[in-house]
């Protein structure tokens, strides 16, 4: 198996594909892992996603 598109989520070892369209809390989540975790390109979508959901709940002072 050769197939670099496909990656393993650090978080729940799901396959997911890096290059899949992302919605708008996936792409917070791929900021915050830049910016914060410095783990992009680890997580799959959906782990980014409810990252990005924890982190608008318990941050509220970046939403203000
Ligand atoms: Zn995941």
């Amino acid at each position: 198996m050769t197939d670099s598109t496909v990656r393993v989520c650090t978080l729940c070892n799901k396959d997911f594909d890096p290059d899949a369209p992302s919605t708008l809390y996936a792409e917070a989540g791929e900021w915050l892992a830049r910016e914060v975790w410095s783990d992009a390109g680890e997580l799959c979508p959906l782990c980014r996603e409810n990252r990005a959901r924890l982190t608008m709940m318990y941050c509220q002072e970046y939403y203000r």
